[in-house]
């Protein structure tokens, strides 16, 4: 096969030029889930580092109280062995009760310098709680802000596709069974079916596939009711030139 007979060439192009729209328009809508799931996943990380800064601050919270209670029960056992003091008689037990005292002492020291460690950690998660808590309420608006966005933004593509299917179907009736088949053919297995015959420096080439056009296909796509197909990818062929003379010719 070299060529079709046939004056639906412009017909064909813009058909084709339809389908690429509708191609594109199908591509942006089904892109739009794909969208919301991930805005809705980065607003998941932002409510999981909230969730760990709340954590984190509960946790020092919760050690700095463990540690509060050690140290006041320090207190008590060095209040306990103070009292004991004056009840004892003999030199050893005295001694060895003198150095519980300061062992309970140092350990309580140990404990205070804990919790004020303690406390410094507890301001700084304080700081990165509140933070993260406002960061999360920002997200959560603007999220359900941009949701909405593309919400309307996809109830609008979709009108407008229909509107171009509606087109194209006008269009296609206005071309022969026969060549829409030939087409729809080409187009499944090639992405395009119909493409422009390139000219560069004098010689000829396949818009599709690049290849070289033999003298005769470039004698054909150069006639007005003849549609070229190439030797090498099979898709149809047409020289804009040709095609679309009087449209080219008016923009002059
Ligand atoms: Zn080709």
């Amino acid at each position: 096969m070299s060529g079709i007979h046939t004056i639906e060439t412009k017909l064909l192009v813009e058909l084709q030029e339809k389908d690429s729209s509708i191609d594109a328009m199908n591509r942006k809508i089904n892109f739009f889930p794909e969208e919301i799931a991930s805005i809705n996943e980065k607003f998941e990380e932002k409510k999981r580092a909230m969730e760990e800064s709340k954590n984190l601050l509960f946790q020092i919270q919760v050690e700095k109280k463990d540690k509060e209670i050690s140290m006041a029960q320090k207190e008590e056992d060095i209040k306990k062995h103070q009292r004991e003091l004056n009840l004892v008689k003999e030199n050893n037990a005295f001694k060895a009760l003198l150095t519980e005292i300061e062992r309970d002492k140092e350990e309580k020291d140990i404990l205070e310098t804990e919790i004020l460690v303690l406390l410094e950690k507890i301001d700084k998660a304080t700081i990165e709680d509140k933070k993260n808590r406002e960061e999360f309420k920002k997200k959560e608006e603007e999220k359900s802000l941009k949701i909405k966005e593309i919400d309307d933004l996809k109830i609008k593509c979709e009108a407008e596709l229909e509107i171009m299917v509606k087109e194209r179907g006008e269009l296609a009736a206005k071309i022969s069974e026969d060549m829409i088949l030939k087409y729809e053919h080409i187009r499944d297995k090639k992405g395009n079916a119909i493409v422009e015959a390139k000219e560069e420096s004098g010689k000829y080439f396949c818009g599709g596939c690049n290849i070289a056009l033999v003298p005769q296909r470039v004698v054909d796509v150069k006639k007005k009711d003849f549609l070229g197909v190439c030797d090498n990818c099979q898709r149809m062929l047409y020289f804009k030139k040709v095609v679309f003379e009087e449209i080219l010719k008016e923009r002059k």
